[in-house]
């Protein structure tokens, strides 16, 4: 099957004063569609700066990023902002929601910026956060929510444009362990019941091993092993 994301011998540094940090140094991974993909490795190995080349947030030093087989290099401003917008979402392991409003507007708000009108967006994030176990909880704020609950919505906000692919990074380095299971749970739910690929970064190697079809891991910038070829357990 073509890879939906592929990494071609990618290179990233950062400046850092006079000082460079190389994160990624000649990176090749392709992500199938369908799969789930478990990056895992220590703290400062590169895991979320290839997640952010990954998602276009971030430009390559050297190499390239494909998705579906086309350059992002190449791509116009409003191809690169339909495939951050439309091709990939993105979980954070500090949720990253907007604390001002509430779970169903965080939602909203991502449907906001793809031109979907008003009424459609209230019915597809009340939609989504429901089917997500969180219709009683739409109206309160992310400071009102429990962990478990505040990276469901921000799962509901990075499916509101149906993406092909979530790129998730470290989602439950913040939440105990039992809520923790909750959430790995859901994003292998999603994956098996909805085909959507998963790529999700963790420095937790169990629930890789419990969840991944395949594990990379990191290590100063490049992979060093792979396990698990299979599309899913
Ligand atoms: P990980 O997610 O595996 O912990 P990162 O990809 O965040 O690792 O970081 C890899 C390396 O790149 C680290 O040394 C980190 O300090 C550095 N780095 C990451 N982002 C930046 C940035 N925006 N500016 C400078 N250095 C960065
Ligand atoms: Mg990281």
């Amino acid at each position: 099957m073509k890879p939906i994301l592929s990494a071609k011998n990618v290179t990233k540094r950062y400046a850092k004063g006079a000082a460079q940090i190389t994160a990624l140094r000649g990176v090749s991974l392709d992500v199938k569609p369908g799969e789930f993909l478990a990056v895992v490795g220590r703290s400062g190995s590169g895991k979320s700066t290839l997640l952010n080349v990954l998602g276009g947030l971030d430009e390559v030093t050297s190499g390239s990023i494909f998705v579906n087989g086309k350059d992002i290099a190449g791509m116009k401003r409003t191809e690169l902002a339909h495939h951050r917008r439309r091709t990939v979402g993105m979980i954070f392991q500090s949720f990253n929601l907007i604390p001002s409003r509430t779970a169903r507007e965080n939602v909203e708000l991502a449907l906001a910026f793809n031109n979907v009108g008003r009424s459609e967006r209230r019915k597809k994030a009340a939609r989504l956060l429901s089917s997500l176990g969180l219709k009683e909880r739409m109206d309160h704020l992310p400071s009102e929510l429990s962990g478990g609950e505040a990276q469901r919505v921000a799962i509901a906000r990075a499916l509101a444009n149906d993406p092909s692919v979530l790129l998730a990074d470290e989602p439950t380095g913040n939440l105990d362990s039992a809520t923790s299971a909750e959430i790995l749970g859901l994003l292998h739910d999603l994956n098996r019941g909805q085909n959507l690929t998963v790529v999700m970064v963790t420095h937790d190697k169990a629930s890789a091993r419990r969840v991944a079809g395949r594990t990379v891991e990191f290590l100063d910038g490049r992979i060093v092993s792979e396990t698990g070829k299979g599309i899913r357990p």
